[in-house]
């Protein structure tokens, strides 16, 4: 079964506010089952939305639309499906009622504006809003249904679960749509879709791949849309299985997992302990860690150490070290992650130095040069790495690719 959305309102067009709508009701419908082929956002124009929705019922079986009910977008939407329906609008004493009752509350008086608002189209379905006074809408033309629902987030999240999803249940015979995640890491895109290409090539009809990359981890989705849940399941299953021969070693979790979520759970599962030193990322890392609860069974220390005084004073590192090679350099990263183990006497100490600019680079160092230093009880490196050219996405991107090594070295 396939679905449109469309969501109206000026303020999505110039940026003002984030259509998470759309988000939100993809999330639903595809739970259900239902696929959806295309969100359109619209301005508040009858035009445009008599446009887009001709376009979506020429595609698809159900339609969802939210926004322009309010009293002061002139009810934009709902005059312009009761000329699209060819009906007439209808006092609705319920919503009227309950108009009333919700201004009364607030001491506000009930007006020509909100008695408007209690006008629904005749041929309509009324979608009781018991959070709000714009009522939802239900239409049926031949095959298709065509909702219409209130714009603020919440009064449509509740019409879409009370009210939307249980009649398009009954309404249609849905299939399942089933997504499967695993992560990847340690392996770029381009390499993985390389090693892993007779596979994806024989992949069986109807899974869809896609690749999801982030700073070095690839996430891969199997998809199968309108298909049989259990089997659908055990297929992508069996498929993920063969990967384990093709890529081994680089498959690092399933679904939604972050990669520090999986440091986490190991860290807690094997009782090892963690340290960090970071110096270009601010205590990013550490913040990433502390933030999940439990964390303190193996979080024992972070350190900012910005300067290089607190380099050599706090973490022990050679000022003759950063004297010869400068604080952004190999050396002085494995001796950050080396010191900061050693002092908080973690199993794992990982550290952080580098250029997040937008000043400071040189030809030899650009700005997004970030040296990653990692000590283990067996051995100790540094490895650099390139994290782009946006203060915020390197200090986003250095946080990321250290957590990704010291996972590595986790098993
Ligand atoms: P109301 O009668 O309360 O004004 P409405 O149906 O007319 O509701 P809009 O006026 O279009 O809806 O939007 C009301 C508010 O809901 C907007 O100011 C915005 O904050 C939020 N909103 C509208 N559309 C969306 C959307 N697609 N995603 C997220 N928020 C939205």
């Amino acid at each position: 079964m396939k679905s449109t959305i469309i969501t109206i309102g000026d303020e999505i067009l110039i940026g003002q506010i984030l259509d998470t709508n759309s988000r939100q009701i993809s999330q639903s419908l595809n739970a259900a089952g239902i696929t959806v082929c295309e969100r359109t956002s619209i301005g508040d124009d009858a035009g445009q939305i008599v446009e887009a929705l001709d376009r979506a019922l020429g595609q698809s079986n159900i339609v969802i639309m939210t926004g322009g009910l309010g009293p002061t977008k002139d009810d934009i939407t709902k005059h312009t499906l009761t000329r699209y329906f060819g009906t007439e609008l209808v006092y609705d004493e319920r919503v009227g009622e309950h108009v009333r009752t919700m201004l009364a509350r607030r001491g506000i008086e009930f007006n020509d504006l909100n008695r408007g608002q209690a006008m629904v189209p005749k041929c309509c379905t009324v979608l009781f809003n018991a959070h709000g006074t714009a009522p939802g809408m239900w239409f049926e033309r031949g095959d298709s249904v065509v909702v219409s629902l209130p714009g603020v987030p919440f009064e449509m999240q509740h019409l879409m679960e009370d009210e939307v999803m249980p009649r398009l249940r009954s309404r249609f015979t849905l299939h399942s749509i089933v997504h499967r995640t695993m992560i990847t890491s340690g392996i770029a895109e381009s390499m993985l879709a390389a090693r892993i290409s007779d596979w994806e090539n024989s992949l069986p009809k109807g899974l869809k791949l896609a690749y999801l990359p982030a700073p070095n981890i690839v996430r891969l989705r199997l998809s199968a849309y309108e298909v049989d849940g259990e089997e659908a399941r055990s297929t992508i299953d069996r498929e993920f299985a063969k990967l384990y021969k093709i890529i081994p070693g680089h498959i690092v979790g399933f679904e939604q997992a972050t990669v520090q979520e999986l440091v986490h759970r190991n860290l807690t599962d094997s009782g090892r302990t963690l340290a960090v030193a970071e110096s270009c990322t601010g205590g990013t890392i550490a913040s990433l860690f502390t933030a999940m609860p439990g964390a303190s069974a193996y979080f024992r220390c972070g350190v900012v150490s910005y300067s290089n005084e607190s380099k050599e004073e706090v973490l022990g590192v050679d000022a003759g070290d950063i004297a010869r090679h400068g604080a952004v350099s190999e050396q002085v990263a494995k001796a950050m992650a080396e010191g900061v183990r050693r002092i908080a006497h973690a199993d794992f100490g990982v550290s952080t130095t580098g250029i997040a600019g937008p000043t400071g680079g040189s030809p030899e160092k650009p700005v997004g040069t970030v040296w990653i230093g990692i000590s283990t009880p067996e051995k100790s490196f540094a490895v650099m790495r390139d994290c782009g050219t946006d203060r915020s996405q390197i200090i986003s991107r250095a946080s990321a690719y250290a957590i990704s090594l010291l996972y590595e070295q986790l098993h």
